[in-house]
């Protein structure tokens, strides 16, 4: 009997089960719908086509065609907007019904809007799609004042098309520093002052109250909780996700913050499997429930959710230390595992531009950050992977070069 699989979300995730769907399962039927009009494409590479310093064709991965030759039916611009579980059946916005054995959810998020006054207003950017790529392009290469809104590493993004498309950008930020719950002052101080030679301005213990509009509606300045008003009519605020999961109302699936599965991205609802960003999934390598909106990470997740989907059993764990780097600036960065995790944390500055920060829970190293050097990243990694008990061995993690035979192994348990 032909299975049915249906995928829904052509993102990395979606499109990356779709792969090994097809390579496990030559015989299935595999259906993939997304409410996007353009397949697969490299959303980590969207912000430098916004920057000015790449030109379309490169930020396409699958034309048409690469699902044609895999006989995989692509269904774009069809928003799919409810699941019937009993049924096995998804209804989409067309009133077309498909039928399926598995399905895979992999629908996302779309960025939150602030909450605040005229924060739809035109000239306001949230930055998801190449749709918005294009849109934050076109606007940015003509304005002359932003201010961007969310200290994160999308909001840096941001931040950092202000930056190439010569925008004198003011960058409102809660708190004292970039990233607050990653970075100390001192890591912190580093993306500060790259801020600043690239024409964005930091502005700390801010946010946006309210934005003002001219006649037409547009945005002309957002005022912060201190009465400051900032000029701007380029804006952008990346602020967080809000989880595509309205269609699931009624499925009966659990979500808490995003869909939950377990480490072999099922659902609690039998035969809906989940992968991306939209999981709050069981990392295995922490032991706790977790979450990562990170490409490789969704990539693995699509890959690892089909081969339990072709094989109707717990056939694959998803175990992944995640990773995300910017490149924005003269010096790399790297954050990976769960940087924002943790009970304890060990950091050292090694020169203006190279800094390091662990993040240790439970005497296991979960996360961290590396700005200047990457190259102990691989050492880390593997501490994460072997969920070795080092928290209290922060001298030799902190060296420059990180020697891993000078970790003592832990004492024997009794
Ligand atoms: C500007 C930007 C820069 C980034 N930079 C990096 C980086 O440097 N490194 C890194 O690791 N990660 C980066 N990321 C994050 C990374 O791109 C994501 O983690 C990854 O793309 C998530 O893939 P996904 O398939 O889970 O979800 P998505 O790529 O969001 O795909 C979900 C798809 O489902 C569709 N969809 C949603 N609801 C429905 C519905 N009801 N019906 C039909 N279709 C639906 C959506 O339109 C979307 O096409 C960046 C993201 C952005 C936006």
């Amino acid at each position: 009997m032909t299975t049915s699989h249906v995928i829904v979300g052509d993102g990395i995730a979606g499109s990356s089960a779709a792969e090994t769907l097809r390579e496990r399962d030559p015989d299935a039927d595999i259906t993939v719908i997304t409410d996007e009009g353009e397949a697969l494409y490299n959303r980590i590479l969207i912000k430098e086509f916004a920057k000015g310093k790449l030109p379309e064709a490169p930020i396409s991965i699958h034309e048409p065609e690469w699902y044609d030759e895999r006989d995989i039916d692509l269904e774009l611009n069809t928003h799919v907007t409810r699941v019937d579980s009993d049924g096995h059946e998804i209804h989409t916005h067309t009133g077309d019904v498909y039928e399926y054995d598995k399905l895979l959810v992999a629908t996302g998020g779309t960025p939150t809007q602030l909450p605040v006054e005229n924060s739809d207003a035109d000239g306001i950017h949230h930055f998801w799609t190449f749709q918005d790529a294009r849109a934050i392009k076109e606007h940015a290469a003509e304005a002359e004042r932003g201010i961007i809104v969310g200290a994160g590493l999308l909001g840096i993004d941001l931040a950092a098309v202000c930056g190439a498309q010569g925008i004198d950008a003011n960058y409102l930020m809660r708190g004292n520093r970039w990233w607050r719950y990653a970075l100390s002052e001192d890591g912190a101080g580093i993306i500060h002052d790259a801020l600043e030679e690239n024409g964005v301005t930091p502005v700390f213990d801010s946010g946006v109250d309210r934005f003002e509009v001219d006649d037409s509606g547009a945005v002309e300045a957002a005022v912060d909780p201190n009465g400051e008003r900032y000029d701007g009519e380029f804006c952008g605020v990346a602020i967080g996700l809000t989880f595509n999961t309205e269609w699931l109302h009624g499925s009966g699936v659990e979500r808490d913050g995003g869909v939950v599965v377990d480490e072999y991205m099922q659902t609690n609802v039998e035969d809906i499997y989940a992968a991306g960003d939209i999981t709050k999934f069981q990392d295995v390598l922490i032991g706790a429930q977790a979450q990562n909106g990170a490409w490789g990470s969704a990539k693995e997740q699509g890959a690892v959710a089909a081969e339990n989907m072709v094989a109707d059993d717990e056939a694959e764990r998803f175990e992944w230390v995640s990773s995300y780097s910017i490149t924005h600036f003269e010096f790399p960065f790297l954050s990976f595992g769960h940087p924002t995790r943790g009970d304890d944390e060990a950091e050292r500055k090694y020169s203006d531009t190279e800094w390091r920060r662990l993040a240790f829970e439970d005497g296991q190293l979960v996360g961290g950050v590396l700005i200047g050097d990457l190259s102990q990243q691989s050492k880390f990694k593997q501490l994460i992977r072997e969920q070795r008990q080092v928290a209290d061995q922060k001298e030799v993690l902190l060296e420059e070069e990180v020697d891993l035979d000078m970790l003592e192994d832990p004492p024997e348990a009794n």
